[in-house]
C-alpha cells in the first residue's frame, strides 16, 4: 500500500491518502474529503504512512494532469510569500480537464521523395510545410496527410519537438540608440527595467531579444496588462516567428486551456502570450520574460490567490535562470527605485522611432460640473477635426451620469447594497450599481421621499459621447469603455474602426490608453481626472501620471504635424501635473521616492493589508481590533483599522488594517500572527501582501 500526501484548495495542512500504486509528484487526485470529494495535488507518496488516524483511499487519478517540479517550488514560494495555501496556487498552475487529449502531431519533411508531377495540390502542400506555415498535422486536411504519409514524402512525431526557427537578423534594422539598447538589455547579467519613451521602440527590442533567445532553442513569456491587446500581439509573433506561438487568457474553454497546457509542457510552443495569469505557462526551457508595461496595476491580482505578476516574473527568472525585461514609459517607483539602487540594469530610450513626442496644456476645468468640455478644448477639437485629424478624448468614468439627485430632499440615489452612487446609464434607462450591478428604473422616484423629481449630475463616457455626437456627428464618433468593449472582439472591433479613419473621434477610459498605435491621432483631451488625485492611496499621485503620460503617448505617433495634449484641470501645481507638462519625469520621480522616503511608504518599506469583511458592523470592527491587538509586532507600524473607500459592498462591511515595516521578517512575524488571530466564522479575512489598488 503506498500513502501519498496531498495539497487541497483552502488548507494550508497536508492529507494523507492511500493508493495500490505509487502516485508520482505533482499529479492531481480525486479524494473524498468530508462528505464530498475533491481535487487534490500529490506532493508525496511513500510506502509508510506518518499519519495515525483513519486514512481513507485516493478516488482517482488523473495522470495526465502532472504539475512539474518546477511549478511546485514556484507554488511553494507563493504559499510562503502570499499566505494563501500552496494547493490553490498549484491549481491555478494547471488548467482541470478529466481527460487526456492528443496533440498534433509535428511534421518532418523527410529529405528525398518522388512527386508525382500531376500532385499539385501535394506540392502546393509541401511548399507550406518548406516555408514554415504548415507545421502539424492538423494543418494539413485528412487526405493530404494520408498521402504524403503513404509515399513517404513526411513523418511524424508527437513529443518534444524543436523548433526549427531562422534567425532574420532582425536587429539590423534598429536604429544606432535602440540598437544600444538592445544590447545591454542582452547583454546584462542582471534582470532588466528597459524605459523608453511611447513610441521609442520598446517593442522592437522585445522582438530581437526574443529572437536571441528563440535562437538559442528556449522559450519567451510576453505579458501584457490587458486581453484586448493579445489579439494584435499573438498576430504579429505568429508573422513574425511562426505559428509556435500560444496565447493564454481567461475568456477560452477549459479543454482548450489543458490542450495549450499540454503542448507549451510538451516543448510544442516557443512564445507564450497573455495577461498575467501567462506568467506560470509550463515552457520547460524558459529563455526571457518580458512584462510590458510593468507599472500597470491589472498585474496584482486581488482575488484568490493573490499575486502580483511582474514579482512572480522576476522569481520565475532567478528560479529558472531566465531573463526578465521589464517595460513602460513610466515604471513603477519600484522598479525605478530598483534600478537606481543596482538591483536590475537600468535601459533608457528617450526618443520617439517616428514622430515626436506632443506638447502638453494644462487647461482649467469648464465652470460647471455638468459640463464636460471646456471652451477651450471644444475649440481645439474643432480646429483638429476640421484639419482632419483624429482625436481622443479620455476621461475615466464610465455611463452617463454618477450622480442623481432629488430636487425635493436633495439626498443622492445611492445603490441599497453598497455604499456607492448608482450611475446613470442611458442605454439602459437605468440607475446602475457599478459594484454590485443592483438598478433600477430612471427616473422612477427618490429611494427617500418618492418625489420624481431626480436629477443627474456630472458626466461619464455615454453623455460626453453624446454631447460630441451632437457637435461634431459628420466626423464619426465611437466610444470604448467596458459597456461597448467588454469583450475582447467587440473591442477589436472598434479599435479596427478607428484606426481605419473612418471615425475620426473617440471617446474612452483609460482602457484606450493601453498599448494601441493610433498613427493618425494629432489631439487628446483628458477630462475628469481630479478626483483621483484626491483617492486616499500613498499611489494616487503615480497613478496619476503614469496616466496622463500613456494616454498623452497616443498623440503625434506619425511623423506629421506637431501633436497636442490638453488635460483639464484644477489642480495645476501638483508634481503629477507639472511634471508632465513640463515633461520632466527625473523630477517626478526623484520627488515622488523623497516623499515615499519620508512618510516610509514603499519601496522604502514594505506592506499588507489585512482586510476584514461581514455582514455586522460592529463584530467586523472588533475582529479588526483583535487582529490588531495579535499582530503587534515591534518595527511594524499599524495604521487603522480603517473602512475602506466603498465600506460596504453587496451588504457587507469592509474594514482593513494596513502593515507596514521596513524589515520584510518583521512584516511576515505581524501577518503570521494576524493570520492565526482566531475569529467568529461569519467574518473573512484576506491578506494582501504588497497591495496594489487595495483601497
Ligand atoms: P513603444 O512600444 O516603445 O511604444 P513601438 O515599439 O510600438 O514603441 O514603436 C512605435 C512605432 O515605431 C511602431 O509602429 C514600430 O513599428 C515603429 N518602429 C520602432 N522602431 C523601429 C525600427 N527600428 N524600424 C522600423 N520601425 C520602427
Ligand atoms: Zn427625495
Ligand atoms: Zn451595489
Amino acid at each position: 500500500m503506498w500513502y501519498c500526501s496531498v495539497a487541497i484548495s483552502g488548507f494550508n495542512e497536508l492529507y494523507t491518502y492511500s493508493s495500490n500504486t505509487a502516485i508520482g509528484e505533482g499529479v492531481v487526485v480525486l479524494v473524498p474529503f468530508g462528505r464530498s470529494s475533491r481535487r487534490a495535488v500529490v506532493l508525496d507518496c511513500s510506502q509508510e504512512a506518518s499519519y495515525q488516524g483513519v486514512i481513507k483511499s485516493v478516488k482517482a487519478v488523473y495522470s495526465h494532469l502532472r504539475l512539474t517540479s518546477k511549478q511546485i517550488r514556484l507554488a511553494r514560494w507563493l504559499a510562503d510569500y502570499y499566505f494563501f495555501d500552496t494547493a490553490n496556487y498549484l491549481q491555478m498552475m494547471i488548467p482541470f480537464h478529466h481527460e487526456d487529449i492528443e496533440l498534433p502531431r509535428h511534421i518532418i519533411l523527410n529529405s528525398d521523395y518522388q512527386l508525382p508531377g500531376n500532385a499539385t495540390r501535394m506540392a502546393s502542400y509541401i511548399e507550406k510545410i518548406k516555408s514554415g506555415t504548415v507545421s502539424y498535422t492538423n494543418q494539413l486536411p485528412a487526405e493530404v496527410l494520408r498521402r504524403l504519409l503513404q509515399r513517404n514524402i513526411i513523418t511524424v512525431s508527437d513529443r518534444k519537438t524543436v523548433s526549427a526557427f531562422q534567425p532574420t537578423q532582425r536587429f539590423e534594422k534598429l536604429t544606432s540608440l535602440q540598437h544600444a539598447a538592445y544590447e545591454t538589455c542582452r547583454d546584462s547579467n542582471q534582470q532588466v527595467l528597459l524605459q523608453g519613451v511611447t513610441g521609442s521602440g520598446k517593442t522592437e527590442i522585445y522582438l530581437c531579444l526574443m529572437e536571441n533567445i528563440l535562437q538559442k532553442g528556449k522559450g519567451v513569456i510576453y505579458l501584457v496588462p490587458e486581453i484586448n491587446l493579445t489579439t494584435e500581439l499573438e498576430k504579429r509573433l505568429k508573422c513574425e516567428f511562426g505559428q509556435r506561438v500560444a496565447l493564454i487568457h481567461s475568456q477560452i474553454t477549459q479543454r482548450e486551456k489543458f490542450r495549450q497546457y499540454k503542448a507549451i509542457e510538451q516543448g510544442q510552443i516557443d512564445i507564450v502570450v497573455g495577461a498575467r495569469s501567462a506568467v506560470f505557462a509550463p515552457l520547460p526551457n524558459l529563455g526571457l520574460i518580458v512584462v510590458d508595461e510593468e507599472q500597470d496595476s491589472s498585474y496584482y491580482q486581488s482575488e484568490s490567490p493573490v499575486y502580483h505578476a511582474r514579482d512572480v516574473a522576476m522569481v520565475r527568472g532567478q528560479l529558472e535562470n531566465a531573463k526578465v525585461v521589464l517595460g513602460s514609459a513610466t515604471p513603477s517607483l519600484e522598479s525605478y527605485y530598483n534600478s537606481h539602487t543596482g538591483k536590475y540594469k537600468f535601459v533608457e530610450l528617450n526618443q520617439r522611432y517616428g514622430g515626436t513626442l506632443p506638447t502638453i496644456h494644462i487647461i482649467p476645468n469648464p465652470e460647471t460640473i455638468n459640463e464636460p468640455l471646456s471652451p477651450r478644448l471644444h475649440n481645439e477639437l474643432e480646429r483638429h477635426l476640421a484639419q482632419n485629424h483624429q482625436a481622443i478624448i479620455m476621461l475615466n468614468r464610465r455611463g452617463f451620469s454618477p450622480y442623481s439627485v432629488c430636487t425635493q430632499c436633495h439626498n443622492s440615489q445611492r445603490c441599497p447594497h453598497c455604499d456607492v452612487a448608482l450611475t446613470y446609464h442611458k442605454s439602459m434607462g437605468k440607475l446602475l450599481c457599478h459594484y454590485c450591478q443592483y438598478s433600477r428604473s430612471y427616473p422612477g422616484s427618490c429611494l427617500h421621499c418618492k418625489s420624481s423629481e431626480i436629477h443627474l449630475q456630472g458626466y461619464g463616457t455615454q453623455k460626453v459621447e453624446e454631447q460630441l455626437f451632437d457637435l461634431f456627428r459628420n466626423y464619426g464618433v465611437l466610444r470604448m469603455d467596458r459597456d461597448t468593449a467588454g469583450r475582447r472582439s467587440k473591442a477589436e472591433q472598434i479599435i479596427d474602426e478607428f484606426t481605419s479613419g473612418k471615425q475620426r473621434l473617440l471617446v474612452g477610459t483609460q482602457m484606450i490608453a493601453k498599448g494601441h498605435n493610433f498613427p493618425e491621432v494629432e489631439l487628446v483631451g483628458i477630462i475628469g481626472i481630479d478626483y483621483l488625485l484626491n483617492m486616499p492611496d500613498f499611489r494616487a499621485s503615480e497613478r496619476v501620471y503614469q496616466l496622463l503620460m500613456q494616454v498623452a503617448g497616443r498623440a503625434g505617433r506619425a511623423k506629421k504635424n506637431q501633436a497636442h495634449v490638453y488635460i483639464q484641470t484644477s489642480y495645476p501645481e501638483l508634481s503629477a501635473i507639472e511634471c508632465t507638462a513640463q515633461g520632466t519625469q527625473e523630477k517626478f520621480y526623484q520627488q515622488e521616492l523623497q516623499m515615499r522616503q519620508m512618510l516610509g511608504y514603499p519601496p522604502f518599506s514594505r506592506m499588507a493589508v489585512v482586510a476584514i469583511s461581514g455582514s455586522d458592523r460592529e463584530s467586523v470592527v472588533q475582529a479588526l481590533d483583535a487582529i490588531a491587538d495579535c499582530s503587534a509586532v515591534d518595527g511594524v507600524e499599524q495604521m487603522g483599522p480603517a473602512p475602506f473607500l466603498v465600506e460596504m459592498t453587496r451588504k457587507r462591511y469592509q474594514w482593513k488594517l494596513v502593515l507596514k515595516s521596513k524589515s520584510r521578517s518583521k512584516l511576515k512575524e505581524a501577518l503570521l500572527l494576524a493570520n492565526n488571530c482566531v475569529l467568529s466564522s461569519s467574518i473573512q479575512r484576506k491578506i494582501f501582501v504588497d497591495p496594489v489598488g487595495i483601497l
